[in-house]
């Protein structure tokens, strides 16, 4: 506030809008009067230029348009309320309709990697179904054109989701059915050939391939292992045709000289005949010469020949035992390769196949004969440590040395399984749940006292384990997730001991 007079207030406003250069008009006068006299100025409702600006502003459409007379309106009402709202309400109407407007530079571009993630999950997808395949380019049309507007985009990438998720579960379906398929192949096989050990070998290596969970790493791990069963089982198959093949030839050959021979003899016994009857007619020895010369000639014919068959004979006597023993070593050699489909190629113990068949077995001989049958899950504690701490090499010597002590320890009829990574599996027949702890807690007490070297370092480990006794009518799965829980407690009580499953 000033407590200047009136007059001179307006004396100086004139003076101030002169200095400003602005119009002499009454806002300006207004304004200079107010700020001179310290009052506040009010602003009035710019009702002109506000229609002005509404005016000129697009009505094209008829939503707009109406949209439009509301902000006239409340611009004839010089409503400051009622314009702002109308004006929202019209620029949400001009955004609407710019959102059918042609895309920008960055919308395109994330339509364009949408579109090359439909492309790119394809081949893992139904290719062979011809309405998705169908489906797909047409979505990746629709995606990629430019008239497309937002709304159609994201309808079309809707109805795109939810058939996604039918070919998803269809694909899962039919991975579970051709694995299942697969198995079925395979069974059906080693029914075929329960003759041959090293046939089941190497179906067994295939179900072990074909058993979900499947990943590229396993399933390349186990195709290197079956290329080399199956490499050796042919070229060991090949080597025992090609002996059965000559030994044959030798039996044939060895026929024909027999034939031969006894047509030798018959030959022989028509001369000596020939003979006889010469002898019988002759009247002087110079008549007996030339006919005696024919005897003692076939007489050393049948001689010759006899000689031949008889290192024949031994010849081929030689090449079938030999061929015997060939037959038995290569025998030998499958039955190992079969063996080897069973164990774990680092520990020598029995892989998770070998323990099926084994657990299969105890449990069928433990229910037959009345028996108990305890399994005793084992993880070795803070693997993890040792193997950051002393390298890869040193854990894997680690899971040797316990199957090494584990071997030692344990009666002959026990069996020891690497049911995984740094875990196995120790199956113990005619056993009770008490003495089967204490089994465990032997090879404990064996493990501190015999250490493995690393680096002329000196390492023990220790193992937690759970034992379960199989229930009546369980099955062995069950036990071992009972053996299981029980190990996962004894770590959680502090590691390094056995407890019982409940
Ligand atoms: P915990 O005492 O609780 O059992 O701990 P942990 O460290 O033994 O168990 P964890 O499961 O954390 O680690 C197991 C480690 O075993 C991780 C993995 O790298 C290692 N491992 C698994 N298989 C092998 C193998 O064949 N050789 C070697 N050297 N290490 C292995
Ligand atoms: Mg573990
Ligand atoms: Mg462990």
């Amino acid at each position: 506030m000033t407590d200047k007079k009136p007059a001179e207030i307006a004396r100086e406003a004139l003076k101030l809008i002169a200095e400003r250069r602005q119009q002499p008009s009454p806002d300006h006068f207004e304004a200079a009067y107010n700020e001179i006299a310290g009052l506040k100025t009010q602003v009035p409702f710019p009702e002109e230029a506000l229609r002005r600006v509404v005016l000129a502003l697009p009505a094209h459409d008829a939503e707009l348009a109406r949209a439009l007379t509301v902000v006239e309106a409340a611009v004839g009402q010089r409503n400051w309320p009622g314009f702002r709202n109308s004006l929202h309400d019209y620029v949400g109407k001009v955004q609407q309709l710019a959102s059918g407007q042609p895309p920008t530079k960055a919308t395109m571009e994330l339509r364009e990697q949408v579109a090359r993630l439909i492309e790119h999950a394809m081949p893992a997808l139904a290719a062979d179904d011809e309405r998705f395949a169908r489906q797909v380019t047409d979505i990746l049309q629709l995606l990629r054109n430019p008239a497309t507007d937002v709304y159609s985009a994201k309808v079309a990438l809707a109805n795109f989701n939810l058939r996604l998720s039918f070919v998803g579960e269809e694909q899962t379906a039919i991975r579970s059915t051709l694995l299942h398929l697969l198995t079925l192949v395979f069974e059906n096989i080693s029914v075929l050939g329960v003759e041959d050990k090293w046939l089941v070998g190497q179906v067994n290596a295939l179900m072990e391939a074909a058993t979900p969970p499947l990943n590229l790493k396993r399933l390349d791990e186990v195709k290197r292992k079956l290329q080399d069963v199956i490499a050796k089982q042919a070229e060991a198959k090949a080597r025992a045709i090609e002996v059965q093949a000559q030994v044959k030839f030798m039996l044939a050959t060895f026929i024909e000289r027999l034939s031969q021979m006894t047509e030798t003899t018959g030959e022989f016994r028509n001369e000596v005949d020939d003979f006889a009857k010469v002898i019988e007619q002759a009247t002087t020895l110079e008549e007996i010469g030339p006919a005696l010369q024919t005897v003692l000639n076939a007489t050393r014919t049948m001689e010759q020949n006899a000689r031949q068959v008889g290192s024949e004979l031994r010849h081929i006597r030689e090449r079938a035992v030999q061929a015997e023993e060939e037959i038995v070593k290569l025998q030998g050699e499958l039955d190992k390769a079969s063996v080897q489909a069973r164990l774990d190629p680092l520990t020598g113990a029995l892989n998770r196949r070998g323990l099926d068949e084994a657990f299969a077995r105890e449990v069928t001989k433990a229910r037959r004969q009345g028996m108990p049958l305890c399994l005793a899950m084992l993880d070795i504690d803070n693997f993890k440590v040792l193997n950051d701490t002393h390298g890869h090499k040193a854990g894997d010597i680690a899971l040797t040395h316990l199957v090494a002590v584990a071997r030692t320890s344990m009666r002959p009829q026990d069996t020891m399984a690497r049911y995984g990574g740094e875990e196995f599996v120790i199956l113990l027949p005619d056993t009770a749940i008490d003495q089967a702890v204490e089994a465990m807690q032997r090879l404990q007490r064996e493990l501190t006292k015999r250490f493995f070297l690393q680096n002329n370092e000196r390492l023990l480990i220790t193992f937690s384990a759970g034992v379960a006794l199989l229930d009546v009518g369980e099955t062995p799965e069950d036990a071992v997730k009972r053996a299981d829980h029980a190990m996962y407690l004894a770590k959680r009580a502090g590691k390094n001991r056995v407890f019982a499953a409940a």
